[in-house]
C-alpha cells in the first residue's frame, strides 16, 4: 500500500534498523522502545491487522514466528525470555495498520509492561 509507512520500510524508502530479513519478513528495532529489547517483526505483505489474516497466508505466519526466534536469538533474549504483542484495533492500541509482532524483553516485565 502506498500510504503506508511499514510498506515504504520493506521498500527502503524509508530507513530502519534491520535486525534480519528472509522471502516474507523483516524485522528491525523499533524508533520509540520501551525496553532494552523492542523489536518489530513484520511480513512484506500488507496484512491490515490479525483479522485480516487469512488462510492463504499461512506460510507468512509460520515464518513470522521463525523469524521472532531468529530476532530473539540475535537480540539475547532467547534464554531469558521476552514478550511477542500484536496490537489490534483502535482499544489495542494499534497506531501502524499494517500488521507487527512487537518483541519486547530485555528486563523484567509484568502485565503493566
Ligand atoms: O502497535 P502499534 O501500532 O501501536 O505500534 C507501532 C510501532 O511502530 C510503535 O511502537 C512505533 O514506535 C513503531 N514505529 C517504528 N518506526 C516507524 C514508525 C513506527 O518503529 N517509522
Amino acid at each position: 500500500m502506498s500510504d503506508c509507512i511499514f510498506c515504504k520500510i520493506v521498500a527502503g524508502e524509508i530507513p530502519s534498523k534491520k535486525i534480519y530479513e528472509d522471502d516474507h519478513v523483516l524485522a528491525f528495532h523499533d524508533i520509540n522502545p520501551i525496553a532494552p529489547v523492542h523489536a518489530l517483526v513484520i511480513p512484506k505483505k500488507h496484512i491490515q491487522s490479525v483479522l485480516h489474516v487469512g488462510l492463504e497466508d499461512g506460510e507468512t505466519v509460520h515464518k513470522i514466528h521463525l523469524a521472532i526466534q531468529e530476532v530473539a536469538k540475535i537480540l539475547g533474549v532467547a534464554e531469558s525470555g521476552f514478550r511477542v504483542i500484536t496490537n489490534t484495533g483502535e482499544h489495542g492500541q494499534q497506531t501502524v495498520f499494517h500488521i507487527h509482532y512487537h518483541v519486547i524483553g530485555g528486563r523484567q516485565l509484568n502485565w503493566d509492561m
